[in-house]
């Protein structure tokens, strides 16, 4: 499972994540389920933020486009059918999962309160 950080996975207001993350992450590495977030971000801000969580990542994922989801697809080793992009924009994270040819998720962002490119984003 492919998944977008920044509220997806965390909020602003709560950078190491909730319970109920922690939780689902537990219940994923049971049922031998990668997890591997894929983000815009750079390196650096995103191992700050997964300090806690220990996942694998892939930094500047160029989102709408499909290189970085390609990248983490090539990483795991598996086939593109058996990989789902989980994200909370559909410009972003929904866009490059549509232009990698991987299944897709949207889901509801964690917080309403956003950075002003993500507002402007979020409105188209
Ligand atoms: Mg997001």
């Amino acid at each position: 499972m492919l998944t977008d950080l920044d509220n997806t996975l965390i909020a602003w207001n709560n950078p190491d994540g909730t319970q109920q993350l922690h939780d689902w992450l537990q219940e994923m590495k049971q049922a031998g389920i990668t997890v591997m977030v894929v983000s815009n971000n750079n390196h650096d801000r995103i191992s700050r933020a997964l300090a806690r969580l220990d996942l694998p990542f892939v930094a500047r994922a160029l989102k709408p486009f499909p290189v970085g989801i390609n990248r983490a697809v090539r990483q795991l080793g598996l086939s593109k059918h058996a990989v789902v992009m989980v994200g909370d924009q559909l410009l972003t994270d929904i866009a490059a999962g549509n232009a990698a040819n991987v299944r897709t998720v949207l889901v509801q962002p964690l917080v309403e309160t956003d950075a002003w490119n993500t507002r402007i984003n979020r409105f188209f």
